[in-house]
Protein backbone atom coordinates (compact mmCIF):
# COMPACT_ATOMS: atom_id res chain seq x y z
CA UNK A 1 0.00 0.00 0.00
CA UNK A 2 1.28 3.33 -0.71
CA UNK A 3 1.22 5.76 1.67
CA UNK A 4 -1.26 7.98 0.30
CA UNK A 5 -3.77 5.44 -1.08
CA UNK A 6 -7.03 5.73 0.22
CA UNK A 7 -7.93 3.48 2.83
CA UNK A 8 -11.27 3.05 4.49
CA UNK A 9 -11.40 1.59 7.82
CA UNK A 10 -14.67 0.35 8.62
CA UNK A 11 -15.73 0.30 12.31
CA UNK A 12 -12.64 2.53 13.71
CA UNK A 13 -14.30 3.20 16.99
CA UNK A 14 -14.41 -0.04 18.12
CA UNK A 15 -11.90 -2.17 19.58
CA UNK A 16 -10.09 -3.78 15.99
CA UNK A 17 -10.67 -0.90 13.91
CA UNK A 18 -9.12 1.81 16.48
CA UNK A 19 -6.24 -0.16 16.68
CA UNK A 20 -5.90 -0.49 12.93
CA UNK A 21 -6.18 3.29 12.42
CA UNK A 22 -3.80 4.33 14.98
CA UNK A 23 -1.42 1.57 13.69
CA UNK A 24 -1.87 3.21 9.87
CA UNK A 25 -1.73 6.53 11.36
CA UNK A 26 1.68 5.43 13.37
CA UNK A 27 3.05 3.80 9.90
CA UNK A 28 2.53 7.59 8.06
CA UNK A 29 -0.43 6.72 6.10
CA UNK A 30 -2.30 10.02 5.59
CA UNK A 31 -5.14 9.18 3.41
CA UNK A 32 -7.80 7.56 5.94
CA UNK A 33 -11.23 7.57 5.67
CA UNK A 34 -13.48 6.99 8.64
CA UNK A 35 -17.16 6.95 9.28
CA UNK A 36 -19.03 6.45 12.17
CA UNK A 37 -22.07 4.15 12.29
CA UNK A 38 -23.94 7.87 12.63
CA UNK A 39 -22.65 8.98 9.40
CA UNK A 40 -22.87 5.95 7.38
CA UNK A 41 -25.00 2.98 8.52
CA UNK A 42 -23.40 0.00 6.80
CA UNK A 43 -26.40 -1.78 6.50
CA UNK A 44 -27.97 0.40 4.42
CA UNK A 45 -26.55 -0.50 0.71
CA UNK A 46 -28.01 2.28 -1.03
CA UNK A 47 -25.98 4.66 1.65
CA UNK A 48 -23.30 2.31 1.70
CA UNK A 49 -22.90 2.24 -2.75
CA UNK A 50 -23.21 6.02 -2.45
CA UNK A 51 -20.42 6.29 -0.09
CA UNK A 52 -17.80 4.08 -2.59
CA UNK A 53 -18.98 5.80 -5.34
CA UNK A 54 -17.90 9.27 -3.97
CA UNK A 55 -15.10 8.38 -1.82
CA UNK A 56 -13.58 5.69 -5.10
CA UNK A 57 -11.20 3.77 -1.98
CA UNK A 58 -7.98 1.55 -2.93
CA UNK A 59 -7.99 -0.51 0.18
CA UNK A 60 -10.40 -1.63 2.99
CA UNK A 61 -10.19 -2.69 6.52
CA UNK A 62 -13.53 -4.62 6.97
CA UNK A 63 -13.73 -4.35 10.81
CA UNK A 64 -17.00 -3.28 11.25
CA UNK A 65 -19.57 -5.87 13.25
CA UNK A 66 -22.20 -6.35 15.36
CA UNK A 67 -19.95 -8.04 18.62
CA UNK A 68 -20.69 -9.14 21.75
CA UNK A 69 -20.28 -11.90 24.68
CA UNK A 70 -21.91 -14.97 25.56
CA UNK A 71 -24.79 -12.80 27.15
CA UNK A 72 -25.38 -10.54 24.46
CA UNK A 73 -25.23 -13.02 21.33
CA UNK A 74 -27.41 -15.60 23.43
CA UNK A 75 -30.03 -12.46 23.85
CA UNK A 76 -30.06 -11.09 20.52
CA UNK A 77 -29.35 -13.89 17.86
CA UNK A 78 -31.67 -12.22 15.25
CA UNK A 79 -29.38 -8.99 15.98
CA UNK A 80 -26.26 -10.70 15.27
CA UNK A 81 -27.12 -12.90 12.12
CA UNK A 82 -28.94 -9.79 10.40
CA UNK A 83 -26.78 -7.07 11.19
CA UNK A 84 -23.66 -8.78 10.45
CA UNK A 85 -25.22 -10.62 6.96
CA UNK A 86 -25.79 -6.62 6.11
CA UNK A 87 -22.41 -4.62 6.64
CA UNK A 88 -20.40 -7.50 5.12
CA UNK A 89 -22.81 -8.01 2.11
CA UNK A 90 -23.31 -4.15 1.52
CA UNK A 91 -19.54 -3.47 2.38
CA UNK A 92 -17.96 -6.16 0.02
CA UNK A 93 -20.08 -5.98 -3.02
CA UNK A 94 -19.64 -1.99 -3.10
CA UNK A 95 -15.87 -2.47 -2.59
CA UNK A 96 -16.00 -5.19 -5.85
CA UNK A 97 -18.54 -2.50 -7.60
CA UNK A 98 -16.30 0.59 -7.29
CA UNK A 99 -13.09 -1.28 -7.67
CA UNK A 100 -11.24 -1.71 -4.66
CA UNK A 101 -7.79 -2.93 -5.16
CA UNK A 102 -8.06 -5.20 -1.96
CA UNK A 103 -10.10 -5.52 1.08
CA UNK A 104 -9.52 -7.25 4.52
CA UNK A 105 -12.60 -9.37 5.77
CA UNK A 106 -12.14 -10.01 9.63
CA UNK A 107 -13.79 -12.74 11.13
CA UNK A 108 -13.81 -14.99 14.35
CA UNK A 109 -12.55 -18.36 15.55
CA UNK A 110 -16.32 -18.54 16.66
CA UNK A 111 -16.64 -19.82 12.73
CA UNK A 112 -14.85 -23.03 14.00
CA UNK A 113 -16.71 -26.43 15.14
CA UNK A 114 -17.43 -26.80 18.44
CA UNK A 115 -15.19 -30.13 19.02
CA UNK A 116 -12.72 -29.11 16.68
CA UNK A 117 -9.51 -30.43 17.51
CA UNK A 118 -6.68 -28.11 19.17
CA UNK A 119 -5.20 -25.59 17.85
CA UNK A 120 -7.64 -25.15 15.26
CA UNK A 121 -6.23 -25.25 12.06
CA UNK A 122 -7.83 -23.25 9.25
CA UNK A 123 -9.04 -26.50 7.03
CA UNK A 124 -11.22 -27.40 10.07
CA UNK A 125 -13.71 -24.78 9.23
CA UNK A 126 -16.67 -26.36 7.56
CA UNK A 127 -16.52 -29.46 9.25
CA UNK A 128 -18.68 -29.90 11.77
CA UNK A 129 -21.50 -28.36 14.10
CA UNK A 130 -20.96 -24.72 15.59
CA UNK A 131 -21.09 -23.33 19.42
CA UNK A 132 -24.91 -22.78 19.76
CA UNK A 133 -24.29 -19.60 21.76
CA UNK A 134 -23.03 -18.07 19.07
CA UNK A 135 -23.85 -19.65 15.82
CA UNK A 136 -26.12 -16.98 14.42
CA UNK A 137 -22.88 -14.55 14.22
CA UNK A 138 -20.99 -17.26 13.53
CA UNK A 139 -22.91 -18.15 10.26
CA UNK A 140 -22.70 -14.56 9.19
CA UNK A 141 -19.08 -14.76 9.58
CA UNK A 142 -18.81 -17.87 7.77
CA UNK A 143 -20.98 -16.05 5.21
CA UNK A 144 -18.84 -13.30 4.72
CA UNK A 145 -15.69 -15.46 4.28
CA UNK A 146 -17.43 -17.57 1.27
CA UNK A 147 -18.58 -14.30 -0.41
CA UNK A 148 -15.06 -12.83 -0.59
CA UNK A 149 -13.66 -16.19 -1.78
CA UNK A 150 -16.85 -16.14 -4.34
CA UNK A 151 -16.17 -12.52 -5.47
CA UNK A 152 -12.40 -13.32 -6.08
CA UNK A 153 -13.11 -16.48 -8.30
CA UNK A 154 -15.90 -14.89 -10.57
CA UNK A 155 -14.69 -11.68 -10.54
CA UNK A 156 -11.17 -11.54 -9.99
CA UNK A 157 -11.07 -9.35 -6.80
CA UNK A 158 -8.63 -9.28 -4.12
CA UNK A 159 -10.74 -10.06 -0.94
CA UNK A 160 -8.99 -11.49 1.89
CA UNK A 161 -9.70 -13.48 5.26
CA UNK A 162 -8.41 -13.61 8.46
CA UNK A 163 -9.75 -15.02 11.59
CA UNK A 164 -8.56 -13.19 14.90
CA UNK A 165 -8.87 -14.92 18.33
CA UNK A 166 -10.39 -13.20 21.13
CA UNK A 167 -9.02 -9.58 22.02
CA UNK A 168 -8.61 -6.72 24.11
CA UNK A 169 -7.42 -3.71 24.30
CA UNK A 170 -8.05 0.41 24.28
CA UNK A 171 -11.93 0.81 23.04
CA UNK A 172 -13.02 -2.10 24.45
CA UNK A 173 -16.92 -2.64 25.46
CA UNK A 174 -17.07 -2.56 29.42
CA UNK A 175 -20.81 -2.90 29.66
CA UNK A 176 -21.23 -6.02 31.91
CA UNK A 177 -24.37 -7.62 30.09
CA UNK A 178 -22.85 -7.15 26.64
CA UNK A 179 -19.05 -7.13 26.61
CA UNK A 180 -16.57 -10.29 26.72
CA UNK A 181 -14.77 -11.69 29.29
CA UNK A 182 -11.67 -9.80 29.32
CA UNK A 183 -13.16 -6.25 29.69
CA UNK A 184 -16.15 -7.90 32.37
CA UNK A 185 -13.45 -9.07 34.70
CA UNK A 186 -11.60 -6.23 34.86
CA UNK A 187 -14.30 -3.93 35.60
CA UNK A 188 -16.18 -6.76 38.18
CA UNK A 189 -12.69 -6.66 40.08
CA UNK A 190 -12.17 -3.07 39.56
CA UNK A 191 -15.51 -2.21 41.41
CA UNK A 192 -15.68 -4.78 43.81
CA UNK A 193 -12.51 -3.38 44.90
CA UNK A 194 -13.71 -0.21 45.29
CA UNK A 195 -17.13 -1.16 46.86
CA UNK A 196 -15.17 -3.06 49.54
CA UNK A 197 -17.61 -6.91 48.18
CA UNK A 198 -16.36 -9.89 49.68
CA UNK A 199 -16.31 -11.52 46.37
CA UNK A 200 -16.47 -11.39 42.61
CA UNK A 201 -18.49 -13.46 40.31
CA UNK A 202 -17.13 -15.13 37.54
CA UNK A 203 -19.39 -17.04 34.80
CA UNK A 204 -19.47 -20.66 34.54
CA UNK A 205 -17.11 -22.80 35.79
CA UNK A 206 -14.12 -21.04 35.28
CA UNK A 207 -12.39 -24.09 33.29
CA UNK A 208 -12.64 -23.05 29.49
CA UNK A 209 -9.62 -21.94 28.16
CA UNK A 210 -9.36 -19.13 25.88
CA UNK A 211 -6.49 -17.41 23.95
CA UNK A 212 -6.08 -13.52 23.91
CA UNK A 213 -4.59 -11.27 21.67
CA UNK A 214 -4.17 -7.32 22.35
CA UNK A 215 -5.69 -5.30 19.45
CA UNK A 216 -2.25 -3.83 18.69
CA UNK A 217 -0.68 -6.60 17.74
CA UNK A 218 -3.78 -7.81 15.82
CA UNK A 219 -3.34 -4.26 14.04
CA UNK A 220 0.17 -5.22 12.87
CA UNK A 221 -1.05 -8.62 11.66
CA UNK A 222 -3.51 -6.51 9.28
CA UNK A 223 -1.43 -4.77 8.25
CA UNK A 224 1.55 -7.34 7.30
CA UNK A 225 -1.56 -9.49 5.72
CA UNK A 226 -2.94 -6.72 3.48
CA UNK A 227 0.71 -6.00 2.76
CA UNK A 228 1.70 -9.68 2.11
CA UNK A 229 -1.34 -11.97 2.12
CA UNK A 230 -3.06 -13.21 -1.39
CA UNK A 231 -4.44 -16.42 -0.43
CA UNK A 232 -8.58 -17.20 -1.10
CA UNK A 233 -8.15 -19.29 2.37
CA UNK A 234 -8.80 -18.07 5.80
CA UNK A 235 -5.89 -17.44 7.73
CA UNK A 236 -5.85 -17.10 11.70
CA UNK A 237 -4.21 -14.56 13.23
CA UNK A 238 -3.51 -15.29 17.40
CA UNK A 239 -0.90 -16.09 19.62
CA UNK A 240 -1.03 -19.40 19.98
CA UNK A 241 -1.37 -19.57 23.62
CA UNK A 242 -4.43 -19.81 26.02
CA UNK A 243 -5.33 -19.90 29.32
CA UNK A 244 -7.97 -21.00 31.64
CA UNK A 245 -10.66 -18.46 32.49
CA UNK A 246 -10.10 -18.99 36.18
CA UNK A 247 -6.57 -18.37 35.83
CA UNK A 248 -7.50 -15.31 33.82
CA UNK A 249 -9.32 -14.01 36.57
CA UNK A 250 -6.64 -14.51 38.99
CA UNK A 251 -4.30 -12.60 36.85
CA UNK A 252 -6.62 -9.65 36.77
CA UNK A 253 -7.44 -9.79 40.75
CA UNK A 254 -3.92 -8.99 41.22
CA UNK A 255 -3.31 -6.51 38.32
CA UNK A 256 -6.50 -4.55 40.16
CA UNK A 257 -5.42 -5.59 43.50
CA UNK A 258 -8.42 -7.13 44.81
CA UNK A 259 -8.06 -8.95 47.66
CA UNK A 260 -11.80 -10.57 48.16
CA UNK A 261 -12.83 -13.90 46.63
CA UNK A 262 -13.72 -15.12 43.53
CA UNK A 263 -17.13 -17.41 43.00
CA UNK A 264 -18.04 -19.17 40.08
CA UNK A 265 -21.66 -19.42 38.79
CA UNK A 266 -21.79 -22.63 37.06
CA UNK A 267 -25.52 -22.31 36.04
CA UNK A 268 -24.52 -19.65 33.39
CA UNK A 269 -23.16 -21.40 30.32
CA UNK A 270 -19.27 -21.86 29.28
CA UNK A 271 -19.66 -21.59 25.57
CA UNK A 272 -16.70 -23.37 23.86
CA UNK A 273 -14.62 -25.45 26.26
CA UNK A 274 -11.48 -24.37 24.08
CA UNK A 275 -10.65 -22.35 21.19
CA UNK A 276 -7.04 -21.95 20.58
CA UNK A 277 -5.93 -21.12 17.06
CA UNK A 278 -3.43 -22.74 15.26
CA UNK A 279 -0.77 -20.04 14.28
CA UNK A 280 1.85 -21.90 11.70
CA UNK A 281 0.52 -20.44 8.99
CA UNK A 282 0.43 -16.39 9.90
CA UNK A 283 4.12 -17.88 11.84
CA UNK A 284 5.44 -19.03 8.51
CA UNK A 285 4.63 -15.84 6.39
CA UNK A 286 6.88 -13.86 9.12
CA UNK A 287 4.24 -12.70 11.86
CA UNK A 288 4.27 -13.24 15.29
CA UNK A 289 2.24 -11.95 18.29
CA UNK A 290 4.43 -9.78 20.99
CA UNK A 291 2.49 -8.58 23.38
CA UNK A 292 2.57 -10.57 26.39
CA UNK A 293 -0.89 -10.92 28.03
CA UNK A 294 0.43 -9.53 31.64
CA UNK A 295 1.89 -6.93 30.26
CA UNK A 296 -1.18 -6.04 27.84
CA UNK A 297 -3.36 -6.33 30.74
CA UNK A 298 -1.73 -3.59 33.32
CA UNK A 299 -1.91 -1.19 30.18
CA UNK A 300 -5.71 -1.94 29.65
CA UNK A 301 -6.48 -1.55 33.09
CA UNK A 302 -4.36 1.60 33.91
CA UNK A 303 -6.41 3.21 30.79
CA UNK A 304 -9.41 1.85 32.51
CA UNK A 305 -8.52 3.20 35.66
CA UNK A 306 -7.90 6.55 34.35
CA UNK A 307 -11.13 6.75 32.64
CA UNK A 308 -13.08 5.81 35.46
CA UNK A 309 -11.19 8.64 37.48
CA UNK A 310 -12.27 11.17 34.40
CA UNK A 311 -15.98 9.95 34.69
CA UNK A 312 -16.11 9.83 38.79
P1 LIG B 1 -16.90 -16.51 24.14
O1 LIG B 1 -15.39 -16.54 24.07
O2 LIG B 1 -17.56 -16.32 22.83
O3 LIG B 1 -17.41 -17.74 24.89
O4 LIG B 1 -17.35 -15.23 24.96
P2 LIG B 1 -17.00 -14.56 26.36
O5 LIG B 1 -15.72 -13.81 26.27
O6 LIG B 1 -18.22 -13.78 26.73
O7 LIG B 1 -16.86 -15.73 27.41
C1 LIG B 1 -15.71 -16.52 27.55
C2 LIG B 1 -15.81 -17.39 28.81
O8 LIG B 1 -15.69 -16.58 29.97
C3 LIG B 1 -17.13 -18.15 28.96
O9 LIG B 1 -16.85 -19.43 29.50
C4 LIG B 1 -17.88 -17.29 29.99
O10 LIG B 1 -18.85 -18.03 30.70
C5 LIG B 1 -16.72 -16.88 30.89
N1 LIG B 1 -16.96 -15.72 31.76
C6 LIG B 1 -16.67 -15.68 33.08
N2 LIG B 1 -17.04 -14.51 33.62
C7 LIG B 1 -17.55 -13.75 32.61
C8 LIG B 1 -18.09 -12.43 32.57
O11 LIG B 1 -18.19 -11.72 33.55
N3 LIG B 1 -18.50 -11.97 31.33
C9 LIG B 1 -18.39 -12.76 30.20
N4 LIG B 1 -18.78 -12.25 29.04
N5 LIG B 1 -17.90 -14.03 30.25
C10 LIG B 1 -17.49 -14.52 31.42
Amino acid sequence: MDLNAKIYIAGHKGLVGSAILRKLEAEGYTNLVCRTSKELDLREREAVLRFFAEEQIDYVFLAAAKVGGIAANNDYPADFIRDNLFIQTNVIDAAYQYNVKKLLFLGSTCIYPKYAPQPLKEEYLLTGELEPTNEPYAIAKIAGINMCKSYNRQYGTRFISAMPTNMYGPNDNFDLKSSHVLPALIRKFHEAKQSGAPAVEVWGTGTPKREFLHSDDLAEACLFLMEHYEDNEIINIGVGEDIEIKELAGLIKSIVGYEGDISFNASIPDGTPRKLVDVTKINSLGWKARIPLDEGLRSVYSAFNQDTLIQA
